[in-house]
């Protein structure tokens, strides 16, 4: 899947877009009714314990996640802890009482009896408490230090102490099943559905005809089904005869039972048969109901799917987790006036009795994840081609069809790429891919029928090279998903970045070699710094995971599956010392697992035995460290003459004690000098494993050395204060001594730096001077992005001082470059990058000529009606100086509702949410939620823009929570949507205020969404803006 906005070229990739960590314990899969969920919540704070001095905003963690027993309850091990204290008495007692709430029962322990009569016998008895206490204190000595701590030891086997308790089906029989994740007992072989939607009534019957077969001698089967009405199930063992089985259904888990007298014995087959009905989905979801307004304003509606990744059981009853594989047979029935598409082709086409056609497709000829089913019921028209034993097509509405052929053309570019590099040609006779009108995600890979948002499908014969380079890259991740995914896929969500980090890698990867005019590296360079800076949050998590509930997998969907997951991928290719290496690595993991499911070992276990050279650090041991542990590390070098040591730190923003020490990576550390820094060939390595390491001498003539040639590593570096002045000078001198991707990241290294403290902002401000001399659109982008951020938090402050002063320093740095921009057609995508970066912070600034020349071009454009065109890179610009003055922006809201190309009605959008106009914020607000006139899939876009506005960002955080409930009905809770909408909504916030609000809002939640980990990376954003605006505002004063 391509969450859409982590693509989008525009405002989006130029904020941290969010990163989120969430309870990764295995405690939280647990039946809400059945086990207590605060077991083990002081082990597993819902909000990241920050420095010591900012104990005081811990929420009320456990609190959030307490069903069933009262807060003062105990875990085990404080119980543990209590057992051993009325044993030690009041010396022990004072030391735990002080970890624990003063409304603790059990503080109120009583010391120990005195012995006040000293007969005999008391003697004795005091004589061998005495002897007690002794021992305990040995004991207690060489128990290990986490007994008493508040978070307790960390058990070795989490397992629940409790007896299974069942929960009750909907039929108040108990269900015999107390897990979230399904019975390894028995799964499918195949399935048969047929479908019958009516999109008169918005409804849909369905039978579901299931063969499976048994792996472990069982007496129930569960599988999934959300939302289905079941009329009638059977079942059939073997030859045996069908029967009517009663259906047990548990809603909270989604889960359904059948449940037998007798065995099903290992090896056995058995078919249940299913009938039931349902409601089309109104969210975006399952399967679900869309429409469009067609040229004569009529109202068209069509249905399609969105199956990941828990939303195949809305449409059919499955065993809905990627590693049940099965065959499908899909039949759907229409109006004549419809066609169908599911993921096969169509085999044949029946009249029903009822004036209905009946399509059927073939049997998947491969075993299939639930997750990649797909149909769709619609008017659309296609256009198609083939390529080598594949018929490409691409899907529209009939009057976008003209807007297809470049996605046609691109597809089968790619299609016959990846045939190529991976050695495996495409398995099926078709391949579709379909523009949907309501679509939340960016694309969803679906195997053989590829679903697309239209803006990430449709480009117009004018389109800008930046908008064919939003659809070649998510058509290129969607086609790579038709290996990594689709013909091997992960075993479990945990692992979902060996889907789409692979897609994402492969996005950039195969149109660098396919089409080299997108100029798609400087892209990926961006996302990598973006990648960087949400990894370096505390809230983050390691690549691969333990995710266990549902809002768990909807929030894998994030920087870390995909950024990291490509970055990482990149930093090894680029570390294996032969060109081909890589590839053959994943060609031979694709021909072993093809079909199957795996986990991140597998994959590294295929790179490592491709024939690697004896240098080379062992991959599967390298990384690991980089999958398995959250963050990434910050490599500081020192230098005396020509010795240079290296060593490695966790990078981390917020303090994290628990894993700041331990952390190491296995970084395939690459160098550059003065005496030879821009060719591949002089790079140099070195595998820093430990905590440091010395290159080998340098000559000391050496003046200067750039660590992460050309940023490909994961990794941020600090030169220490004389590094940084020797590369600072050498690029004052001349900027052409590094590559354009080593000067943006020394700019992203070092914000990240000041962000942690480790250079001043005076430093920053000395590197940003060479700028003057910079025209790469990298460097530029990452420093203007970098200064956008700081300016806001300004905005946002409302600092009369500061907030001009910081106006004149960009437009000082960057006036020159800004003036330099033509406002004519410009072919090369990197110019088009560098000047949309820089007019849009001109006239966000409103820096005059700017302002001017936007006007004329947004007059014209009005005057014109529409045959004078303005350059696609600057649109954005012009329509948000337009949507300022209220004339223009009623124009622009009728040329909104009017357009029907579709990036351009988003930047038209975008303008529109830019007004400062508050009863404008409001209105757009509402009707992005209302989905009227603004498309409800738009609004984590309306709300990303209007909070760049001062009024903007107040209005949108009281509508969020005046609104929450309606957000999670229409985004579910954890998807890219929320976590984009939280971010947006709280990431400029930098108050002690704002923090307790936000803190507040989200702790009253509970289970709607409190425990997400955007939230807990929300405010922990909002502490290191807190930090952040503490330390620098007087030095800003001073040196701005
Ligand atoms: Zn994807």
């Amino acid at each position: 899947m391509d969450p859409f906005d982590s693509n989008n070229t525009g405002n989006n990739t130029d904020r941290a877009n969010l990163p989120r960590n969430m309870i990764e314990n295995s405690m939280f899969e647990e039946e809400p009714d059945v086990v207590d969920l605060a077991k083990d919540s002081a082990a597993f704070p819902t909000f990241p314990a920050l420095d010591p001095d900012e104990v005081a905003y811990e929420p009320r963690s456990s609190r959030l996640l307490v069903r069933g027993l009262g807060e003062n309850d105990m875990d085990e091990d404080e119980e543990d802890c209590e057992s051993s204290a009325r044993l030690l008495g009041m010396s022990f007692m004072n030391r735990s009482s002080a970890h624990r709430p003063s409304s603790s029962p059990y503080t109120r322990q009583a010391p120990p009896r005195s012995c006040s009569r000293p007969s005999t016998r008391t003697m004795v008895v005091c004589v061998l408490f005495l002897v007690i206490v002794a021992s305990m204190t040995m004991v207690l000595y060489f128990l290990p230090g986490c007994t008493f701590t508040k978070s307790g030891c960390r058990k070795t086997n989490e397992t629940i102490p409790f007896e299974k308790v069942y929960p009750v089906s909907t039929n108040n029989e108990l269900f015999p099943w107390t897990q979230l994740r399904l019975p390894r007992s028995i799964g499918p072989l195949s399935y048969d559905l047929t479908l019958n939607p009516d999109l008169d009534n918005m409804t849909f019957t369905g039978r579901a005809v299931i063969s499976m077969s048994v792996f472990h001698n069982t007496k129930i089967i569960v599988l999934h089904s959300a939302n289905l009405n079941i009329t009638k199930a059977t079942f059939k063992l073997g030859d045996g005869e069908a029967r009517e089985v009663t259906v047990l259904e548990y809603k909270p888990r989604q889960q359904i039972a059948f449940q037998f007298s007798e065995e099903l014995k290992t090896g056995q087959e058995c078919v249940l048969t299913l009938d039931y009905s349902a409601s089309l989905s109104h969210t975006y979801d399952g399967f679900y109901n869309s429409s469009y307004t067609d040229k004569d304003r009529k109202k068209r509606v069509l249905a399609a799917t969105q199956f990941e990744p828990l939303s195949a059981r809305k449409a059919f009853p499955c065993f809905d987790e990627p590693a049940f594989k099965a065959t499908f047979l899909i039949r759907i029935s229409r109006k004549p006036n419809y066609l169908t598409l599911s993921n096969m082709p169509q085999a044949k086409s029946t009249n029903l009795l009822n004036g209905l056609i009946q399509d059927e497709f073939e049997t998947t000829s491969l075993n299939m994840s639930t997750y990649l089913v797909a149909f769709i019921v619609a008017d659309f028209t296609p256009i198609s081609k083939n390529v080598s034993e594949t018929l490409v097509s691409v899907y529209s509405v009939p009057e976008k069809k003209e807007h297809t052929d470049y996605a046609l053309d691109t597809a089968c570019k790619l299609l016959e790429f990846y045939n190529d590099f991976f050695e495996i040609v495409y398995p099926f006779k078709k391949l579709d891919l379909v523009a949907i009108p309501d679509f939340l995600a960016g694309a969803m890979e679906n195997w053989g029928l590829i679903t697309f948002r239209e803006t990430t499908l449709l480009v117009g014969k004018q389109s800008s090279p930046l908008e064919k380079q939003v659809v070649a890259s998510v058509i290129a991740h969607e086609l790579a998903h038709q290996w990594f995914g689709n013909l091997v896929t992960m075993s479990w969500w945990n692992d979902l970045w060996l889907n789409e980090g692979f897609a994402t890698y492969m996005q950039y990867m195969s149109l660098q070699n396919v089409m080299p005019e997108l100029d798609i590296g400087n892209l990926f360079l961006a996302v990598r710094f973006r990648a960087l800076d949400k990894d370096a949050l505390n809230s983050s998590h390691a690549v691969s995971t333990d995710v266990n509930k549902p809002e768990q997998v909807e929030e894998m969907f994030d920087s870390v599956s995909y950024e990291k997951g490509a970055s990482i991928l990149l930093m090894l290719n680029a570390s294996l010392p032969r060109d081909q290496q890589f590839r053959k690595g994943i060609i031979q993991y694709l021909k072993q697992f093809s079909g199957l499911n795996t986990d991140t070992n597998d994959l590294w276990n295929s790179l490592t035995q491709v024939e690697v050279s004896a240098q080379h650090p062992n991959v599967s041991e390298m990384m690991s460290s980089w999958t398995s542990q959250k963050g990434f590390p910050l490599v500081t070098v020192s230098r005396k003459g020509g010795q240079v040591t290296l060593t490695q730190e966790h990078f981390q923003l917020t303090s994290d004690n628990a894993t700041q020490s331990s952390s190491l990576w296995n970084i395939p550390v690459t160098y550059v000098t003065d005496n030879c820094s821009l060719a591949p060939e002089c790079r140099q390595m070195f595998n820093l494993k430990n905590k440091s390491g010395t290159l080998k001498e340098l000559p000391e003539s050496v003046k200067w050395l750039k660590l992460n040639y050309r940023n490909t590593g994961f990794y941020i570096v600090h030169y220490g204060d004389e590094g940084w002045a020797a590369l600072t000078n050498a690029l004052s001198n001349n900027v052409s001594v590094l590559t354009h991707e080593d000067r943006a990241s020394l700019i992203h290294n070092i914000f990240a730096l000041s962000r942690l403290g480790r250079v001043s902002f005076m430093q920053v401000l000395n590197l940003l001077r060479y700028m003057t001399n910079e025209n790469h659109n990298s460097p530029v982008r990452e420093a203007l992005l970098q200064l956008k951020v700081i300016y806001r938090l300004l905005d946002k402050r409302q600092d009369d001082l500061l907030v001009p002063r910081m106006k004149s320093y960009i437009l000082h740095q960057f006036g020159s470059l800004m003036d330099n921009q033509t406002w004519e057609e410009e072919e090369s995508v990197s110019k088009q990058e560098l000047r949309s970066a820089l007019l849009e912070m001109a006239c966000s600034l409103d820096e005059e000529n700017c302002i001017k020349r936007a006007k004329v071009l947004f007059k014209n454009y009005v005057k014109s009606n529409g045959t004078s065109r303005i350059p696609g890179d600057l649109q954005q610009v012009v329509f948000t100086v337009a949507a300022q003055s209220n004339e223009d922006w009623v124009t622009l809201l009728s040329m909104y509702s009017q357009a029907t190309y579709d990036a351009e009605k988003r930047k038209m959008l975008r303008g529109l949410a830019s007004t400062q106009d508050a009863q404008r914020i409001v209105w757009i607000l509402k009707n992005g939620l209302r989905g009227n006139i603004i498309q409800t899939q738009e609004l984590p876009l309306v709300i990303s823009t209007v909070c760049n506005g001062f009024a903007g960002y107040l209005f949108v955080w009281d509508f969020i929570q005046e609104h929450w409930d309606s957000l999670i009905e229409k985004f579910p809770v954890g998807s890219f949507a929320i976590q984009s909408i939280i971010e947006s909504a709280t990431s400029q916030f930098s108050t002690q205020a704002h923090l307790d609000q936000v803190q507040g809002f989200f702790s009253s939640l509970k289970e709607r969404g409190s425990q997400m980990r955007s939230v807990q990376e929300a405010l922990e954003i909002i502490r290191l803006n807190q930090r952040w605006m503490d330390k620098n505002l007087p030095s800003l004063q001073k040196w701005l």
